[in-house]
């Protein structure tokens, strides 16, 4: 049987794809290595930028909806920032994605679980995905969303200079008396390269700590960080995974009739690690250029123009701040901390309230010193 659209991964990226296309009439098929629901290594906050894509009802998956947002320098000097309006909306995955792949089957999407995708085989007039349990289908489209170590991106050879950070997520059991179950908490000089995060759930914490470094023990950093909150005999759940690094780089993907949607097209903020709306905004973004497209030429062109075009301006921006940032981070911390519009207002780029680009150019001088400094970095570092 032929299908309209295969999709590998009922992540975000997945099920979003797979519910517009499904809702569109489209012959759906997504399959999917595990059985949901299943545990994903996230801290599972959702920026207000993506609710737009979330326009259904989704609040009973919503653990927590914190308005404070506490930095730490080492884990001693700090500053907060405090927003009438949550913010970020704090979900565990397991139950989100859940909910996403059911939204995207009521909508007609067949979805096939514990269906691990082997490889991609580009045929003549179509495209088939073979699965490690031995079946084989074919379709007019596929789309990867099959993450960070996307098996879609490596069939077809978009994987080449790639770059990746690590990240582990720790889940930890909170008592419900003690501890700040309201506030998110980032430290940022623990890890080198990288940051440390608390965000609240319901009976839960989830805590973790990603690095942009290769070689750096993460470990380390995160132990320092759950002793000085107090949380380091209570871990119910620790896991590691790779995290997209590259986020605001050019890059193809695309390729014959296959797209790559969210981490498996390294679609993440270099700087808050940050990669679920774009997951949901490509997934919305592939299935518009099948639905309004004909061949498989301008389905494809229209999706990596709409990529470079709707995503890439924001990533960029957030890329250029993070090599400013990972360069001089005691310094970029003392910046913001002394300074409060400065710190609102990258806490408000960095959970969509507006732009980084806006933040660049008008906040304040020093940011376009920091746009030309960080521009010339990148540039610099394309040539080595
Ligand atoms: C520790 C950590 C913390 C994070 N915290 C946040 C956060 O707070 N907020 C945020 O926005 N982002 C966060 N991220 C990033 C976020 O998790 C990802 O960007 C997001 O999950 C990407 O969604 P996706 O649908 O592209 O991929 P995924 O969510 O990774 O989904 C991919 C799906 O494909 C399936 N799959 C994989 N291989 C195959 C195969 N061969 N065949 C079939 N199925 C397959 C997987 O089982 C999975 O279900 C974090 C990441 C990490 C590692």
């Amino acid at each position: 049987m032929k299908y309209d659209v295969i999709i590998v991964g009922a992540g975000p990226a997945g099920s979003s794809a797979a519910y517009y296309l499904a809702a569109a009439g489209r012959k759906v098929l997504v399959l999917e290595k595990e059985t949901f629901p299943r545990y994903k290594a996230c801290a599972g906050g959702i920026s207000i930028k993506a609710l737009p894509l979330l326009d259904f009802d989704w609040q009973g998956v919503v653990e927590a909806k914190p308005r404070t947002l506490v930095f730490f320098y080492r884990s001693n000097q700090s500053f907060k920032v405090e927003w009438k309006e949550p913010m970020v909306y704090m979900v565990m995955r397991d139950r989100f994605d859940s909910l996403l792949a059911d939204r995207a089957k009521k909508a007609g999407a067949e979805i096939k679980f514990g269906n691990p995708v082997e490889g991609v085989f580009i045929d003549p007039g179509s495209i088939s995905v073979k699965t490690k349990t031995g079946f084989s289908y074919r379709a007019s489209y596929v789309l990867g969303a099959d993450g960070a170590n996307s098996r879609v991106a490596r069939s077809l050879n978009l994987l080449k200079n790639r770059r990746f950070g690590t990240a582990v997520a720790v889940e930890i059991q909170h008592d419900g008396g003690s501890g700040n179950h309201q506030e998110i908490r980032v430290d940022c000089g623990l890890v080198p390269k990288g940051i440390c995060w608390q965000f609240p759930k319901t009976g839960q914490t989830s805590t973790g700590a990603c690095t942009f470094r290769q070689g750096v023990n993460i470990y380390d950093g995160i132990d320092r960080f759950l002793t000085r909150e107090g949380m380091e005999k209570k871990i119910i759940l620790r896991k590691g995974h790779r995290l997209p690094a590259d986020g605001g780089e050019r890059k193809r993907l695309t390729a014959y009739r296959a797209m790559l949607l969210g981490d498996a097209g390294g679609l993440v903020d270099p700087l808050t690690g940050e990669g679920i709306y774009y997951a949901l905004k490509s997934g919305f973004l592939a299935a518009r250029a099948i639905i309004e497209k004909n061949t498989p030429d301008q389905v494809t062109a229209l999706y990596q123009e709409s990529i470079f075009r709707e995503l890439f301006p924001e990533l960029h921006a957030a890329s250029r701040l993070t090599a400013l940032y990972y360069r001089l981070t005691g310094v970029c911390f003392k910046l913001v901390q002394i300074n409060p519009r400065l710190a609102r207002a990258l806490c408000d780029a960095m959970c969509g309230n507006h732009t980084y680009q806006k933040l660049i150019d008008t906040e304040l001088k020093i940011l376009k010193l920091v746009k030309e400094f960080s521009g010339n970095y990148i540039s610099f570092k394309r040539q080595l």
